[in-house]
């Protein structure tokens, strides 16, 4: 028996069926790649930008790389992120180490007397503001002793100014070996030596005293020169002004010096 149908018939059906396959496939492909675009962006575009912003940040200057890395997934991005920051952070470690190292080398310049490595007379300054206040505040007492190299003048004419700058520095290192770590040592000036004694009381400043000028005259100084100080000694008492101890320390200097030089004197 033989059917006679129209191609269409045929066709139709079939043509039908692939359009909804074809639709079908379509469709999950866009569902797909619509997801999958969200995760590539979620897992690699966005970690990305964020590095990049992060990198910027740290470039510019505006975030120190230090503390916390922002989180990133456990990936390769957030690997990546993790060395960068871990990368800054020693780097900044380094400089802040440099930092230190050169500011410490600074305080040290700026309150050392460049020839004998004492104390300036700035520092000075501060050490005697602080003893000030300690002693009217709490009654702590402390003497000075003002020191100067006689006829000093008469070394430098005789040997030249090195010779003067070598006495100065061996000067300075009998002061170092003749006093207490809470003793204060500075170069007032010239051949001219300020000694801030914490705790001390006026017999044992003079005891002290004493020694720097029995050890100095005793001592052969550089080209086997003898030389001598002259020592001012003060203690702490009715001063109403750090200037008006001075004073007296300066005045019980001049009159060693009137008295014939070498000599220890105090009021
Ligand atoms: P006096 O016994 O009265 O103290 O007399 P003097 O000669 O020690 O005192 P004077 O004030 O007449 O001279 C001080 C000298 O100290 C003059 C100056 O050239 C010298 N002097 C000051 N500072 C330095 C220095 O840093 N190096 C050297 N070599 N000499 C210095
Ligand atoms: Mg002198
Ligand atoms: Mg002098």
């Amino acid at each position: 028996m033989v059917t006679a149908v129209e191609k269409h018939e045929v066709t139709k059906p079939v043509l039908i069926n692939l359009g909804m396959v074809s639709l079908f496939f379509v469709s999950v492909s866009l569902v797909l790649g619509w997801f999958m675009g969200k995760w590539f962006n979620r897992r690699l575009i966005d970690p990305l930008l964020s590095l990049k912003e992060d990198v910027d940040r740290i470039v510019k200057g505006e975030t120190s790389g230090s503390g916390t890395a922002p989180s990133y997934e456990n990936n390769e991005i957030g690997f990546i992120a993790k060395q960068i920051y871990s990368l800054t952070e020693r780097e900044l470690y380094r400089r802040n180490q440099q930092l230190k190292t050169l500011n410490e080398e600074l305080e040290r310049i700026s309150v050392t007397d460049k020839l004998t490595g004492l104390f300036n007379r700035h520092k000075m300054d501060d050490e005697l503001e602080k003893a000030f206040y300690l002693w009217k505040r709490y009654n702590r007492p402390f003497c000075l002793l003002m020191v100067d190299i006689d006829n000093f003048k008469g070394v430098n004419d005789t040997y030249g100014h090195q010779v003067g700058d070598a006495v100065l520095r061996e000067f300075a290192e009998i002061l170092i070996s003749s006093l207490r770590h809470s003793d204060v040592a500075s170069r007032w000036g010239g051949e001219e030596f300020l000694i801030l004694c914490p705790e001390t009381r006026k017999h044992e400043a003079l005891i002290l005293a004493e020694r720097i000028r029995s050890k100095v005259s005793e001592r052969n100084f550089v080209a086997n020169l003898k030389i001598t100080v002259s020592v001012g000694v003060c203690e702490v008492k009715d001063h109403n002004t750090i200037d008006a101890l001075l004073s007296e320390a300066d005045n019980n200097l001049y009159k060693a010096k009137q008295l014939g030089k070498n000599k220890v004197v105090d009021s």
